[in-house]
């Protein structure tokens, strides 16, 4: 009854028609949904639908061969009433306001739902990294933190990496921002060198989270990880490491892709060879013994698993009827289009969702944290235990509630995280 419910609710024709590419779009059509399943009061919903304070930079940066480029970066931050807001920054040509406001958004369901004590944010700046040298990649990067600073820190806002930034680029931004302070700021960011406060397990976190839900869904859902055809979409910093751990469990990984297009072999592809070709010539396709296929055939060939771990909006309308998987894993933010998982719902293939199956990152990001702010650091062995345990116990928490509810995945992860974050909300009240 309540399944019926949900499905004529997304049928209708006003989300239908709205536009798929706008991540934001997806991102409100699902807090309404949730919020209109709790019986949210009109204010709550509300006051959680916009986010808390948005802010656009014009910044210049000075290139290797003496000229001024002008670049636009944004960070948002959406809700704090749980805690300081936490997110990623990414740099891509296609960062735009409401994308940053949709991930931002995304995150606050996210650490609600992991029960971590962060609100969400996000941040990005547009840009092709690719047409940046190392010098003028860290310019920008200390630049952009300037302009931001003034609302980032560690009681406040707390950065971390997300697509093509890593690292560096975190100990660009914890340098930038400390000299600012006059003293070291570690917990500034995470996802920072281990050498400068950073957390053994913090590179692999979310990889490591996706392999986590991925097993648990498999389990669930009677799909044994020996021997299970996986294809995933996206081989950076979480589809290499969801790759590296699904193939150790036996899982033979059959089809991968990048942004310049995918490989494919039914026999499995040795993601060694795979990390290699990344590392010597950073393209997928200079892996040996593998089929080449556009990254858009790739999803719609057979598999038992399908990760999306690369951008948003992967699997639409267009594609969900054609899609031959047994379980999709979201590593990605925002990869199903609401369309797409109406599609997925009917034809029962199940959808662990991104608030769920890649907050590893956000947890361990977490613990990376509270190790700066405590001076004291904790082991590998420490960090992928308490890891382990709570995406362990978020997934059946929200499996839980999928039972008791009759709904799928998102919508049971939405219904924790959203009345977490409007019970937080609702006590601390108006001024
Ligand atoms: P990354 O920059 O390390 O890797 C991105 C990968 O996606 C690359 O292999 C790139 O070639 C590929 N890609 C980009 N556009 C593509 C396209 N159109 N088609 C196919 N492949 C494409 O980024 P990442 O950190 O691995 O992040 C991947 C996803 O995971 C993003 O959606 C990000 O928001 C999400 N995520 C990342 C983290 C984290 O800790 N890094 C945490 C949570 C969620």
């Amino acid at each position: 009854m309540m399944l019926k419910e949900i499905e004529n609710r997304v049928k209708d024709p006003v989300r239908v028609k709205a536009p798929q590419s706008n991540p934001l779009v997806q991102a409100l059509a699902q807090f309404d949904a949730a919020t209109e399943r709790l019986h949210l009061n009109p204010e709550l919903n509300a006051m959680l639908r916009f986010p808390k304070r948005e802010l656009t930079v014009h910044f210049p940066v000075r290139m290797d061969d003496g000229s001024v480029k002008m670049f636009t970066g944004y960070r948002v931050q959406h809700n704090v009433n749980r805690g300081p807001a936490k997110g990623g920054i990414r740099y891509d040509v296609n960062v735009s306001l409401d994308e940053v406001q949709a991930l931002a958004m995304w995150m606050t369901w996210k650490c609600a739902l992991m029960n971590i004590p962060f609100g969400g944010a996000k941040g990005g700046v547009i840009v092709d990294t690719r047409q940046l040298s190392s010098a003028e990649l860290e310019r920008l990067t200390r630049r952009y933190t300037m302009e931001i600073a003034s609302i980032i820190g560690p009681e406040s806002d707390i950065p971390a990496p997300d697509i093509n930034t890593n690292a560096q680029v975190m100990a660009w931004i914890m340098d930038a921002y400390s000299i600012q302070c006059g003293r070291t700021v570690p917990a500034v960011v995470t996802g920072k060198p281990v050498s400068i406060g950073g957390s053994v397990g913090r590179t692999e976190a979310t990889g490591r989270g996706v392999f986590i839900a991925t097993r648990e869904g498999c389990r669930v859902h009677g799909i044994p990880l020996k021997g299970a055809r996986v294809i995933i979409q996206g081989f950076g910093n979480v589809g290499s490491v969801t790759a590296s751990l699904l193939a150790q469990a036996g899982c033979k990984i059959v089809g991968l892709a990048d942004v310049y297009g995918a490989i494919y072999n039914e026999n499995g592809i040795d993601v060694n060879k795979a990390l290699h070709a990344i590392k010597t010539s950073g393209r997928l396709e200079d892996v040996p013994n593998v089929e080449k296929l556009s990254g858009s055939d790739l999803l719609e060939q057979p598999s038992d698993i399908l990760i999306p771990a690369a951008i948003a909006g992967q699997l639409t309308a267009a594609n969900a009827r054609y899609i031959q998987t047994k379980l999709i894993v979201e590593a990605a933010n925002g990869p199903t289009t609401q369309e797409a998982d109406a599609i997925f719902r009917e034809r029962g293939i199940p959808v662990i969702p991104d608030i769920l199956a890649n907050a590893g990152g956000v947890v361990v990001s977490y613990f990376e944290w509270v190790q700066d702010l405590q001076h004291f650091f904790w082991s590998l062995e420490e960090v992928n235990t308490r890891l382990e345990q709570m995406m362990t116990q978020s997934f059946t928490a929200v499996q839980a509630i999928c039972e008791e509810q009759q709904c799928d995945y998102r919508m049971g992860a939405y219904l924790i995280a959203v009345a977490r974050v409007a019970e937080a909300t609702r006590i601390r009240s108006l001024p």
